[in-house]
């Protein structure tokens, strides 16, 4: 087992850093100078290495290209004004990796080894993190098969990654959103739960062809009845309706279990919100839209923090929304942000100093 001062590192010569603007940087371009690389083999981790961000070099027999063992993360780390730095909720993504390894029959990943390797690869690249408003360093983890052999059956030999992407404001304009009634995302007893590559690939399609009818996601539907909702795209999703917060409950296992789902439960208790998590059909969605009551609908997820739905359009039925007039979607991302940002008390122990 690795130990954190089993880390390697290898440092660039040159940081790439001087000839990159990181002020408005469009989201998952750019990579940091450094990479963490490990390998999964013999039953155990090894070669753990910090090292200069690099293409690899795989077999085309890599089981993950061809049966699709692949997970993966997403995680912000922020600067706040003093310059400090700081990962949003990391342990939670630990533990959410960790519960997609085990779905997709993958290695555990040790919490050291996430944690510190993680901490170490910021810290070595912290300089790449913006210091203005809404910027941040987005860290995607990821891991996949590596045996070079064509055969289905777990592989034996896995990787584990972490690389780091400096990001800018992510402008998300209020969206249009088509309630799908055709095409499933999960089915209970699936991998919905998992943040397994497999599930993104699954649902370029479905949102495609909404793309195609002018629509910017889609809003997917229960696998069974197409009736109860699940998530907005790669969003949870929640409803404001009269003065309760409703978001679909995980116990069927086909919702991802965001950890900003989690954070915006917890803030929007503090405003003082009634929060719910159950199963919502569409038909009382019309029905607290048709009764004056469905006040905001947004989703939550890293990237974009929280996503104003400015239209739900379900057959025939559009269902619009005055987002310039909404109050608790922009307050609860104010915020949550204020947290992040280090403008207000971290009352959660949300904030992971590097
Ligand atoms: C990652 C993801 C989310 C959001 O999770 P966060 O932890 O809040 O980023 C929601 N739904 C899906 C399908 C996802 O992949």
């Amino acid at each position: 087992m690795i130990a954190a001062g089993n880390i390697n590192i290898t440092r660039v010569e040159r940081s790439k850093l001087k000839d990159i603007n990181l002020t408005n940087i469009p989201f998952g371009k750019y990579f940091t100078d450094h990479m963490l690389e490990v390998d999964f083999e013999d039953g155990e981790w090894k070669n753990a290495e910090i090292k200069p961000y690099q293409p690899l070099l795989l077999e085309p027999s890599l089981a993950a290209l061809h049966y699709g063992q692949a997970i993966f993360e997403g995680i912000k780390a922020y600067k706040n004004e003093a310059g400090a730095v700081s990962i949003f909720r990391p342990h939670d993504n630990f533990k959410r990796f960790n519960a997609s390894a085990e779905r997709m029959q993958m290695p555990q990943v040790p919490e050291e080894l996430f944690m510190e390797g993680m901490r170490m690869l910021v810290e070595l690249d912290k300089n790449w993190i913006p210091q203005q408003p809404d910027h941040s360093l987005y860290i995607r983890p990821f891991m996949f098969s590596s045996d070079e052999m064509i055969g289905v059956r777990p592989s034996e030999k896995y990787k584990f990654l972490i690389i780091l992407s400096p990001t800018g404001p992510y402008y998300n304009a209020p969206m249009r959103i088509y309630v799908e009634e055709q095409y499933v995302r999960a089915v209970p007893g699936g991998v919905g739960y998992a943040k397994a590559a497999g599930n993104y690939g699954a649902a370029m399609y479905a949102t495609a062809q909404a793309k195609k009818k002018g629509y910017d996601q889609v809003l997917w539907m229960d696998a069974y009845e197409h009736k109860y909702v699940q998530e907005c795209g790669t969003m949870n999703v929640f409803f404001i309706i009269g003065n309760k917060a409703i978001t679909p409950e995980l116990e069927s296992g086909t919702i991802l279990a965001g950890v900003t789902r989690d954070s915006a439960i917890t803030v929007l208790r503090e405003m003082g919100f009634d929060v719910e998590e159950g199963q919502l059909s569409i038909d009382n969605i019309i029905d607290a839209y048709r009764a004056g009551i469905l006040y905001e609908v947004f989703g939550t997820g890293t990237a974009a923090t929280i996503s104003l739905i400015k239209e739900l359009r379900y057959k025939d039925f559009t269902m619009t929304f005055d987002v310039d007039n909404w109050r608790t979607a922009p307050e609860l991302k104010n915020r949550l942000n204020a947290i992040r940002y280090g403008q207000a008390p971290d009352t959660h122990g949300w904030m992971h100093r590097i």
